[in-house]
């Protein structure tokens, strides 16, 4: 579990912002779920025998006894939170969260036990068209930050519940007759969820995963039309994506379109964003059929991608540093930079604090990134003027303004 410290803070935010607009253009209302809930809740979403339920979450018991767990994730609290509070009677809903999850996996670069997680969840509609939304949306994201050169969309189509189960029985014979050249992981998740098995990173099972039996070969009907019709839209949209036949994803609820984006600039956790649909959810967990949609993407993954350029690009730097160089001064300027930023709400301006000379007061402007020096000195102020200096654009020269106009000044210096 990691700080995120100031030194790391603006790539942080800067994601957090863009999403938040980005959530803003396609109409998407925020929802904010508790970080704790029941431990059922996750027992009977992701699933008894997925590796976060049986061996990543953190569990404990309340003073009540209730048994309780951080949550691993953001898909199965937002279908209670909407359950409980009415928001899925006949309704469409268009939610987005962000926060903390927790699973107690081995820590390496990109995994962590306490990460950050942006979601999206759909309630309510069933077609194609809101795959292809969510496919979009994130598409925009990933140019907004200018890293769409870096990641690819993987999709595939899981089929309907009962096309998955049959296929699921080919699967496992398919397996059973190679038992031998299974690893530990995979006999495993033979009797427990052995598509699982199509996702293994192993690099020695990749030769009999290639040969198994495709589920895009054992589809229904109208799964492999919703899948036709999504791909057709992503074709009309300029949406470039790579069909992976072994994309199961990782949870139990998932049916129908499934999806990833990846990245070969991560090594060996390379995907930056997953989702997918999962019809079946809102029902297994007391709710009316609804249909659902969503994904989640890993906020350290995708920090991990930011060009340095970019951050320094959208970085907002004060505009100026204020320097008063005598106790009469400090007082002047603390009344006068109130009233600086009255006058300009948008202003960042920094006032020095802890007094020092004119040479130490200087550095710290210089280390601010202000791009303005203003300086309060003995002349300026018997003078009632202050100086500015120009920190970044050293051809310029000084100059000197009475400080009533400073505020009109600064209103067209900071357009
Ligand atoms: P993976 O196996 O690639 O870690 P997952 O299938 O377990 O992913 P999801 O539950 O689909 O992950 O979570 C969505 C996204 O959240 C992932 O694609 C990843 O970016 C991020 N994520 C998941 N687990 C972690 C973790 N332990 N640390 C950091 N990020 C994570
Ligand atoms: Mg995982």
């Amino acid at each position: 579990m990691n700080d995120i410290l100031p030194s790391e803070i603006a790539g942080w935010q800067l994601v957090e912002s863009v999403f938040r607009d980005l959530m803003k253009t396609y109409g998407y209302a925020e929802i904010r779920m508790p970080i704790v809930e029941m431990t059922n809740l996750f027992k009977r979403s992701i699933g008894e025998v997925t590796d976060i339920v049986e061996k990543e979450m953190y569990t404990f018991d309340d003073r009540n006894g209730d048994s309780l767990t951080l949550r691993p994730e953001g898909t199965a609290s937002c279908v209670r939170a909407a359950l409980q509070n009415g928001l899925l009677h006949n309704q469409i809903q268009k939610l987005w969260y962000a926060g903390p999850m927790f699973r107690h996996e081995r820590p390496q670069k990109g995994r962590y036990r306490q990460f950050h997680q942006l979601g999206v969840e759909v309630f309510g509609l069933d077609g194609p068209d809101i795959d292809v939304e969510l496919i979009l949306m994130t598409a925009r994201f990933w140019k907004l930050l200018e890293i769409d050169q870096k990641v690819e969309l993987e999709v595939n189509s899981l089929g309907s519940n009962a096309a998955r189960h049959a296929y699921r029985e080919i699967l496992v014979d398919y397996f059973s007759a190679h038992q031998d050249e299974l690893d530990d992981d995979s006999k495993r998740r033979l009797s427990t969820n052995p598509l699982r098995i199509l996702d293994s990173k192993n690099p020695e099972m990749q030769d009999l995963i290639s040969a198994a039996p495709k589920l895009a070969d054992h589809l229904d009907t109208e799964s492999k039309q919703h899948f036709a019709d999504l791909c057709t839209c992503l074709d009309q949209c300029g949406i470039k994506y790579r069909i992976n036949p072994c994309l199961v994803r990782g949870l139990d609820y998932y049916n129908r379109t499934v999806f990833e984006w990846v990245s070969s600039d991560l090594g060996a956790q390379a995907t930056v964003c997953a989702g997918g649909r999962y019809d079946g959810l809102v029902k297994q967990l007391g709710g009316r059929d609804t249909t659902a949609v969503g994904f989640a993407l890993g906020l350290e993954r995708l920090i991990l991608l930011l060009n340095e350029e970019f951050l320094l690009k959208s970085a907002q730097q004060p505009h100026a540093y204020l320097i008063m160089l005598s106790p009469e001064a400090q007082l002047a300027g603390r009344v006068l930079a109130e009233q600086l930023i009255d006058q300009n709400p948008a202003l960042r301006l920094h006032v020095h604090t802890g007094g020092g000379s004119m040479k130490s007061q200087m550095k710290r402007a210089d280390k601010s990134q202000a791009k303005l020096a203003l300086i309060l000195g003995e002349d300026e102020m018997a003078a009632a003027q202050v100086t500015i200096k120009y920190l970044r654009d050293t051809e310029r020269d000084q100059e000197t303004i009475a400080q009533a106009e400073l505020g009109l000044w600064l209103k067209a210096f900071i357009q």
